[in-house]
């Protein structure tokens, strides 16, 4: 057996059975090398461990054993039946032993299709008999095999069996799974003493997991259960430590290059601001802020995610932590996503200041002051050379005019606000100007701890998870589009009391012209017919961005009463009169962003409504299918839908929302992956694999913090690993 030093970078040709035309339906799969095809793990395996003949089966339930078997079995026949209205497949199967049924209670159509006479299937679950003693499986797992796979009996029973993803030059090269099989157990064979381990022994015996040797020979051919689960653990820790010790480097050069300001209570201004409020924080607020404190009092600069639901208080966290810098005779700058939040802050800054100022009569005046694109250049600098001279204390605007002034010289604290919008790479382009204030991000888009975990991986998290005491959750309600003309009636009568309402369409894409058509038809139609006689204005992604915040002022200012937009209102705008948000093809949007826009709603003291139209057939309720692995895709996807939106029914709290959407469809919904610089994970699944991340968060962060060159000889693995493996990676995290 070759030894360490043998390199397993060599084509795959240097294998028995492996000739031309096999390399080269290998090389069509991306396997050129020994490594390659080492590394080219199952997508599945089916546990054959049990596998019986029918009529071992049936004494095996005769005495009363019921763990999960698998039978290999031929279709006989199908047959659908009715019990109370609901229909029920059943598949008669049968092998040289005996036959057996596969049952199915719920979503019969959708699977009827898949079970052809003389079909072979392997079927797994537990068995049952029934009342005509018939041995049964209900909603057995399924898996169609070819005859050839049957045959030759090799590899293919009596354990767990791999299942690879088999291309279509695979099979004109005759190489099909059982091939596959046989090629990579040789590969093992020979090869598999050639691997080297990728992490240190002392990580391997902390984490408690597999060496790199055993999880390849597991992976492929598991001896059992545990050894596949070891082996899978095993791949994944690995890319989670990786990553891990990618964010453990991150955020040491951040803390060892950039040296913080170490701020101090200096006077009584911050508990003096606080009395002035007209009201209580929440505890929420105060443990947060007790965070932010615990930051700015320390010599390394801050950089801290503030998470908080839509309506929960951020601002005025925003701005004590301010006046904390402020107190020591720094500014402060808050950076707004748009124009029109920015002008918002601004004012609501102001509103709090001249509280402060009024029973302060004799301290310092605190002022807050705007830098705006709708200001002239002379304005504009005249603004700056305020600010510059030290006579602001807040200087508030959007991210795009920061990027060229010079407004930030005397900044302690830079607070950036909706950050999800601003993206990593910005921020980490503000840190690389050599500016070193203390940073504090707030976000509004709740998302589950493990994504905050790994997308902010280098930031230090705080969450305002409570509202403010007595706020009314909006109303929420789901209904076919057969429901629209008395949806509009209902808005005529509230628009009629003086309230206000949004009615949003989905703009997936800007270029969508359907989309922004259907908008567009809409607010020509509604306010010739059903809005007549009421104020309807338009806005959509089309519109300048001077045109938008024009039409989005107006109706903050109630000049006209309903609006019909694309979702370019989804940002933090604070309209507390309106009541009412229609969702119109709610379906097209995904879980957090229907939260966003209900966000938008329930600001004020009036009850607030706000209905999903969705297609009429996604709106009726369906029967609940518990089960939906063995569903097509497009039928899953309908239940997938529909179980989104009646979440957003259901539930109120944003985290709530976000984890189930993510647990429905993944992360991409909620940052598109690459050009978020949210990591591609190969092996890992974050929404189950929390408790390994952690694990490798710390014992990555660990090894940082006490070598974060890794030149410790213990760390030469991890370092020649992290460079070698990573640098496709490092692209997405601007680390240099
Ligand atoms: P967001 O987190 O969405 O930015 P805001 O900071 O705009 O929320 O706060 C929403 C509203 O709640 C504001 O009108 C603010 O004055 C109010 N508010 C904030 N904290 C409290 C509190 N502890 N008690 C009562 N009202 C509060
Ligand atoms: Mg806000």
């Amino acid at each position: 057996m070759p030894s360490a030093s043998y390199n397993l970078d060599v084509p795959v040709t240097n294998l028995k059975y492996i000739g031309e035309s096999r390399s080269k339906a290998l090389m069509n799969a991306g396997i050129r090398t020994i490594r390659d095809l080492l590394f080219f793990f199952p997508t599945k395996y089916i546990n054959r461990s049990k596998m019986l003949t029918v009529a071992a089966a049936y004494e095996y339930v005769k005495k009363g054993y019921t763990d999960e078997i698998t039978l290999v079995v031929r279709v006989i026949e199908k047959v659908t039946k009715y019990v109370r209205g609901k229909e029920i497949l059943i598949v008669a199967f049968g092998d040289d032993t005996g036959g057996c049924e596969g049952v199915w209670f719920q979503g019969s159509k959708f699977i009827k299709d898949r079970f052809n006479e003389g079909d072979l299937f392997a079927i797994s679950g537990k068995p049952a008999l029934s009342q005509f003693m018939h041995l049964q499986i209900h909603h057995p797992d399924n898996d169609k095999i070819s005859d050839d796979e049957n045959t030759v009996k090799l590899f293919n029973t009596g354990g767990i069996i791999p299942f690879y993803k088999i291309s279509d030059s695979f099979k004109t090269s005759m190489i099909s799974v059982y091939g596959l099989r046989r090629i990579i157990n040789n590969a093992l064979n020979y090869w598999i003493g050639a691997v080297e381990e990728t992490l240190p022994d002392f990580v391997i015996k902390k984490a408690g997991i597999m060496p790199l040797k055993d999880a390849i020979r597991h992976i492929h051919f598991p001896p059992g259960e545990k050894e596949l689960e070891a082996a899978r653990y095993r791949f994944k820790f690995e890319e989670l430590f990786y990553f891990e010790i990618l964010n453990a480097v991150r955020k040491a050069k951040i803390r060892f290059e950039h040296k913080g300001i170490q701020f101090s209570i200096k006077t009584s201004l911050v508990k003096d601001f606080l009395s002035v409020l007209p009201f209580q924080l929440t505890e929420s607020q105060l443990k947060v802020l007790s965070d932010i404190k615990k930051d700015m009092l320390s010599a390394q600069p801050m950089n801290r995610l503030v998470q908080g639901d839509v309506g929960s208080g951020k601002t005025i966290v925003a701005v004590i932590s301010a006046l904390i810098a402020i107190d020591n005779g720094y500014q402060a700058v808050l950076m707004a996503p748009t124009e029109i939040l920015a002008n918002q802050h601004c004012k609501n800054i102001s509103l709090l200041f001249d509280l402060y100022n009024e029973k302060h009569p004799a301290g310092r005046k605190l002022t807050v002051e705007m830098i705006s694109g709708s200001q002239t250049k002379k304005q504009r600098e005249k603004t700056v050379e305020r600010i510059t001279g030290g006579g602001t204390d807040i200087i508030v605007g959007t991210h795009a005019l920061f990027e060229d002034t010079t407004a930030f010289a005397n900044a302690g604290l830079i607070i950036i606000d909706e950050q999800h919008r601003f993206g990593v790479a910005q921020r980490a382009r503000l840190l690389s100007k050599g500016i070193t204030p203390d940073c504090l991000v707030m976000s509004a888009t709740p998302i589950p701890r493990t994504m905050s975990m790994t997308y902010y991986g280098d930031l230090d998290i705080s969450v305002i998870d409570k509202l403010p005491p007595g706020r009314i959750p909006p109303k929420t309600a789901l209904r076919g589009e057969q429901a629209l003309p008395s949806v509009y009636e209902f808005i005529y009568d509230r628009v009629k009391e003086g309230d206000q309402a949004f009615i949003v369409f989905p703009l997936v894409d800007e270029s969508e012209k359907l989309d922004l058509q259907a908008a567009i038809t809409a607010y020509e139609d509604l306010k010739d017919s059903w809005f007549r006689d009421i104020r309807t204005g338009l806005l959509h992604g089309k519109m300048k961005w001077k045109e938008k915040e024009e039409v989005m002022l107006k109706f903050a200012r109630h000049e006209f009463d309903v609006l019909i937009s694309t979702t370019v209102i989804e940002v933090g705008i604070d309209i507390p009169n309106s009541t009412i948000m229609v969702i119109r093809d709610a379906h097209r949007f995904g879980l957090s962003q229907l939260h966003q826009l209900r966000g938008r709603i329930g600001r004020g003291k009036k009850e607030s409504y706000c209905i999903l139209i969705t297609k009429d057939e996604l709106a009726a309720s369906s029967e609940r299918i518990k089960d939906v692995t063995y569903l097509p895709d497009y039928i899953r996807e309908k239940l997938r839908t529909q179980t989104r939106l009646k979440a957003m029914v259901q539930f109120h709290d944003g985290f709530k929302i976000a984890e189930m959407d993510w647990k429905i469809r993944g992360p991409g919904d909620i940052f598109s992956t690459r050009q978020s610089g949210y990591p591609d994970f190969k092996y890992t699944d974050l929404r189950e694999d929390i408790a390994i991340l952690e694990k490798a968060k710390n014992i990555a962060f660990e090894i940082i913090d006490a070598d974060r060159f890794l030149r410790h000889p213990d760390n030469y693995i991890i370092s020649r690993n992290f460079f070698h493996h990573y640098s496709e990676n490092l692209k997405y995290f601007n680390i240099a």
